[in-house]
């Protein structure tokens, strides 16, 4: 027998169906009304952090590149970035999933059962959203999340703070690239389809009280410093010898640096923060798991963006990091 599509059994169909697989998912404390009325109801506690992103088929991703888990999980990913990049804690999710009918079933359960698996970790709960056809496919989330101890933004860099940025970077984008080069395997494909999630660390950061301005790296390292430059009125400093590559890459002759700075995809942070940040440094990585790198400083607005080498002789540097509607659509 044919596998049933999302034509067969229709929008009413699926959401039943998803009710059915993924009530038990949407459990955390909060939640007075979850899936299944016009709309939901939950309790969190003030300031609340808002936000969305789409994953949009032929321009974010294609359906070969990875299995409709890492689909999901991805999605969950890319939106808890940004809840990170602001110090908060991700705790409501909305999905609008649109599909073409010939899509199967199973494979929109797995994109399902990939995010509340990525969620659910955060103790995350799926609470709404909604289902279409369409003729690409798409998932599209909404996420709120709470920042009771605070929040940081892109306008907090002050001159003479260290600048930092987590992970090791360049890998995704180089995971990126062998995608469509047509191959599907190997550690940066795998980077590229499963990004990190920094909400732990973040909101250590925060509560150090020394945190400055922050964002995560989607567009690349050197635009989305840039971002944070002009939100806070300041420029920087990086330091390339700093800069964290990932490993095999570090002696590519310049590849590995034009992947890590220019690359995006990353979902690491990129921030700045007093320099007594340092004494924490050990017990953060420790927290987090992960690299903290300083890769360099603050200073005014009039000294601009530089790169420079160890010698500090100022590096070429081109404009711009990843586009939206760029090679990336094609
Ligand atoms: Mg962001």
């Amino acid at each position: 027998m044919r596998r049933p599509r999302l034509g067969d059994i229709g929008e009413f169909g699926w959401i039943a169906r998803l009710l059915r697989r993924t009530g038990a998912a949407g459990s955390r404390s909060g939640i007075l009304l979850g899936l299944g009325d016009d709309a939901a109801v939950v309790r969190l506690a003030p300031p609340i952090l808002v936000t969305t992103d789409v994953l949009v088929e032929g321009v974010h991703f294609r359906r070969t590149w990875g299995t409709p888990r890492q689909l999901g999980r991805r999605a969950f990913a890319v939106n808890a970035s940004d809840i990170a990049a602001m110090g908060g804690i991700p705790a409501f999710a909305l999905v609008d999933l649109r599909a073409p009918a010939s899509v199967p079933v199973r494979y929109l359960d797995e994109v399902y059962s990939g995010f509340c698996r990525a969620a659910a970790r955060y103790r995350t709960a799926l609470v709404g959203g909604n289902t279409s056809r369409s003729r690409e496919l798409s998932v599209a989330v909404t996420l709120l999340g709470s920042a009771a101890a605070g929040y940081a933004t892109r306008a907090g860099c002050r001159v003479g703070d260290d600048l930092y940025v987590t992970g090791r970077l360049g890998l995704a984008r180089a995971g990126l690239e062998t995608l469509y080069d047509g191959k599907r395997s190997g550690v940066s494909v795998r980077r590229f389809l499963e990004p990190p999630v920094r909400v732990v660390l973040a909101q250590a950061l925060v509560r150090t009280g020394l945190l400055g301005g922050m964002i995560d790296i989607s567009d690349g390292c050197l635009q989305d410093l840039r971002h944070l430059c002009a939100a806070s009125d300041v420029g920087a400093i990086v330091e390339a010898h700093r800069v964290p590559i990932a490993p095999g890459y570090r002696h590519a002759a310049g590849e590995g640096l034009r992947l890590a700075l220019h690359g995006g995809e990353d979902y690491e942070l990129l921030f700045s923060a007093r320099p007594t940040l340092a004494h924490h440094l050990p017990a953060l990585r420790r927290r987090a798991r992960c690299p903290i790198t300083r890769i360099g400083r603050i200073v005014a607005a009039r000294d601009g963006l530089r790169v420079v080498d160890q010698h500090g002789q100022v590096l070429p540097v081109r404009h711009g990091g990843h586009d939206h509607f760029g090679r990336r659509g094609r």
